[in-house]
């Protein structure tokens, strides 16, 4: 007879979210995590009297509206909408591109004058390619000059995803970006999702009470007495990374990881805006993360004397890091299909999550599939 039911390991979304349903289902459930905190890449600390996202920027957003009033039932989400702001050479652009971007950039005022030169753009960057004898685009940067041109490419896109992917833009496919919204209206609303917002208080009241009632071992890592662990629970669920799993018996999957540097500034407000880009690739950083803006509206950032930010390093993963990104080429899909051919054969262990299944998922999409998974 087992102690458990399931062995949850990993505390962040999947897992948190898979022991809320199971505990609801009056099953017994064990969550263990090896890091100090639960909630995974959605914990955050707080600094100052701010909720510092200590993983990286987190902004719920859904279209779903059983996953809205779901995580709302957990805690109330507040209005927080993502319009971040991109910085070339000190000169500002809204995002995603539309009607404030166009003007900004080539002072056009309506609809027909940006489509305009949206086509004149696109329609030389094509001719110059003709020229060259290319029909097709090849890679990321003639597939981006087809669609929006030189300007907006040069601008704020080719510094932004070099910096991003550690690659030059015309050795990355051109899949990643096959289309480019382009919004002809004077709206700096990032996402189209119908919802979003962060949880009014932080995630980790979000996590607190998905975990409300479960057992959670803390500072525990599966792999340092797996045998003692896997005879805990009837069934496992796995949100670690799926080749340790198996001693990576096949290789090591890659990522892309990203590194944190934090500040603390002695003044109420540093950049006026939650995220700001830095599309320049002279400037090391991707973005410049302010933490307060995601929870403090109009005189509540005054209120508030002090602000932490966050730039963001975007590099190559290696042992000891956080394993972030997915590498989604060739090799690492290959790889990844042989360990999910190993998986595929467990009857007691669920494999979920953004590690174990070597993909990246928003949160939108963890929820979605653990409200529909059947236990
Ligand atoms: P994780 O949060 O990584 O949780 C896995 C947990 O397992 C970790 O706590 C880890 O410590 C633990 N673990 C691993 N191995 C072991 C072991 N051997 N023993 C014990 N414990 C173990 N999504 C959005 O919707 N909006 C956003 O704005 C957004 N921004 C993001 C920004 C960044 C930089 C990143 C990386 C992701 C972002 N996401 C965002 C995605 C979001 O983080 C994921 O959807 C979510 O965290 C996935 O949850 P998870 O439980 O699969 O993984
Ligand atoms: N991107 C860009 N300039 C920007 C922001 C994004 O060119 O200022 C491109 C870039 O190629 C990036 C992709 O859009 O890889 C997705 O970026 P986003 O920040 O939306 O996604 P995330 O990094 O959060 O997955």
């Amino acid at each position: 007879m087992f102690q458990y039911d399931y062995l949850i390991i990993g505390a962040g979304l999947f897992g948190s979210m898979f022991a809320y349903k199971a505990k609801l289902a009056g099953k017994r459930v064990l969550v263990i995590d090896k890091r100090p905190h639960v909630g995974g890449n959605l914990y955050c600390e707080n600094i100052e009297g701010i909720n510092v996202h200590k993983y990286g920027a987190h902004i719920f957003h859904t279209s779903n509206k059983d996953v809205w009033s779901f995580v709302n039932s957990i805690v109330e989400f507040n209005r927080y909408t993502n319009s971040p702001v991109a910085n070339y050479k000190g000169k500002l652009y809204n995002l995603p591109f539309n009607m404030n971007t166009f003007y900004q950039m080539w002072g056009v005022k309506t609809p027909n004058e940006a489509l305009m030169k949206i086509n004149e753009q696109r329609n030389s960057a094509i001719e110059k390619m003709r020229g060259e004898g290319i029909s097709t685009p090849r890679n990321l940067e003639e597939q981006a000059l087809s669609l929006i041109g030189n300007d907006i490419y040069e601008k704020l896109i080719k510094g932004y995803t070099e910096k991003q992917w550690g690659r030059s833009c015309t050795d990355l496919p051109a899949f990643i970006i096959k289309r480019l919204p382009v919004r002809l209206v004077f709206d700096n609303n990032y996402f189209n999702d119908k919802y979003q917002g962060i949880p009014i208080g932080g995630y980790n009241i979000f996590i607190k009470n998905l975990l409300y009632k479960v057992d959670v071992n803390l500072n525990t890592d599966f792999f340092s007495n797996r045998i003692y662990w896997e005879n805990m629970a009837e069934k496992i669920v796995f949100t670690g990374k799926i080749d340790e799993f198996y001693n990576y018996c096949f290789g090591k999957l890659e990522y892309r990881t990203v590194c944190f540097e934090e500040e603390i500034h002695d003044c109420t407000n540093y950049q006026g805006n939650a995220v700001i880009n830095y599309t320049d690739k002279s400037v090391p950083y991707t973005r410049i993360i302010e933490h307060k803006h995601f929870e403090m509206f109009g005189l509540e950032v005054d209120a508030c004397p002090k602000t932490v930010i966050s730039k963001e390093y975007s590099m190559e993963w290696k042992e000891g890091m956080e394993p972030y990104y997915p590498v989604n080429d060739e090799r690492n899909s290959r790889l990844y299909q042989q360990y999910k051919a190993l998986a595929s054969q467990e009857k007691n262990v669920i494999f979920g999550g953004r590690l174990a299944e070597y993909q990246y998922y928003d949160m939108h999409q963890i929820v979605e599939k653990i409200l529909t998974f059947n236990l």
